[in-house]
């Protein structure tokens, strides 16, 4: 038998947290964000499973549509992030791709583009998170000029936030006055919310949702919000207990030796590591349970393995199930020992993890 690192994906899981994020935004569409690999659970899965009842699927690049389109998926491909060439132009056409469009130079390159068919430009503003974006006072024109084109069938309005994950954000407030103003005057569905907005910010919940994190069961809070605790985890990493050891107090466990035991202690070597996506970064402390029960990391992560405090649990060999995040343990949980954001968590988990579906 190989190894025995998995992970586990729930597709009615995911369904079920895009399914809450329309409720939450009621009579809003949705791009249900499937970037990066839809957030490491594997995008092609993923989005047959929604392809009934997303409005739109939302990727980072024109690779990762193609991989959609190319694993049959018939729904509008939304290119959030507005990378592409003059080149793409004419591939945007004709795979039903929507790109945004975030520098005045690429309204020219839509004016100059040969067409099989006209596009959906997502306009984006930089309303205050200064990475890309129309500046809002030149929106409007750019709006105009973008519209009038022949190559152009329907404009969205839309901007990203910076802080919305602060549930009292005098950012995300500025954010929103400084799109409000910008948009006065133009008839255009607008779209702001990703996963923090459409749990938090009604307001801004608008024609179209762009939610991520959350369909993946992952909350974009580090504070408990309600609705967020509705969403059901979507992935759990899971492996076994390979090695037991029992050391002595004063002996030290793993790279480094920087884990010195003060009692005697039933040490549990586990089948996964920082080469499977599970971070270096979840030092001693960093939960973990086994079959069942809830311990710790001790001494540091290794590239194809880690140890556990096995001392205080009941029943536990070789073979043992180790959840290292999932639903027992919430990622979140692991996120904050690891001192990073279930984004990475999700993202890092590496190819030779199997994505076993259920
Ligand atoms: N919209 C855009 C433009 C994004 O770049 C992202 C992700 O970074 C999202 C929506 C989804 O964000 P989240 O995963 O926080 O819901």
């Amino acid at each position: 038998m190989g190894r025995a690192a998995r992970a586990v994906i729930n597709l009615p899981a995911i369904l079920n947290n895009y399914r809450l994020a329309k409720s939450l935004a009621a009579g809003a569409k949705a791009v249900a964000v499937v970037k990066a690999d839809a957030y490491g659970h594997g995008a092609t899965r993923v989005a047959r499973f929604l392809e009934a009842d997303a409005d739109a699927f939302g990727v980072a690049c024109i690779e990762e549509a193609m991989e959609l389109r190319a694993a049959g998926i018939k729904k509008p491909i939304l290119l959030l992030e507005g990378f592409f060439t003059a080149d793409e132009l004419p591939v945007i056409a004709e795979q039903n791709f929507w790109t945004s469009l975030h520098r005045a130079e690429q309204v020219e390159m839509i004016r100059n583009a040969d067409l099989s068919t006209p596009i959906n430009v997502w306009l984006k503003m930089d309303s205050g998170m200064h990475r890309l974006g129309i500046e809002p006072e030149h929106f409007v024109d750019t709006y105009q000029q973008l519209s009038s084109l022949s190559q152009v069938n329907e404009v969205v309005l839309m901007s990203h936030l910076a802080c919305a994950d602060e549930l009292d954000s005098s950012h995300t407030r500025h954010q929103i006055d400084t799109f409000n103003s910008a948009v006065i005057g133009i008839d255009a569905p607008h779209s702001i919310a990703n996963s923090p907005a459409t749990l938090a910010w009604p307001e801004l919940h608008r024609d179209w949702i762009r939610p991520g994190l959350m369909m993946y069961g992952a909350s974009p809070f580090s504070e408990s919000v309600e609705a967020a605790s509705q969403l059901q985890c979507a992935m759990t990493l899971e492996t076994e207990v390979i090695a037991i050891h029992t050391i002595q107090p004063g002996e030290s466990v793993g790279y480094g030796a920087t884990f010195t035991c003060e009692r005697t202690t039933k040490v549990g070597t586990v089948a996964i590591g920082y080469g499977d996506g599970y971070s270096r970064h979840a030092g001693s402390g960093t939960p973990v349970f086994v079959n069942g029960q809830r311990t710790h990391i001790i001494g540091r992560v290794s590239m194809d393995m880690c140890t556990v405090d096995l001392t205080d649990l009941q029943d536990v060999s070789v073979g043992s199930r180790v959840e290292l995040w999932g639903s027992e343990l919430s990622v979140n949980e692991v996120a904050e020992h690891s001192g990073t954001i279930p984004y990475t968590l999700f993202t890092g988990v590496t190819k030779r993890v199997p994505r076993v579906y259920i």
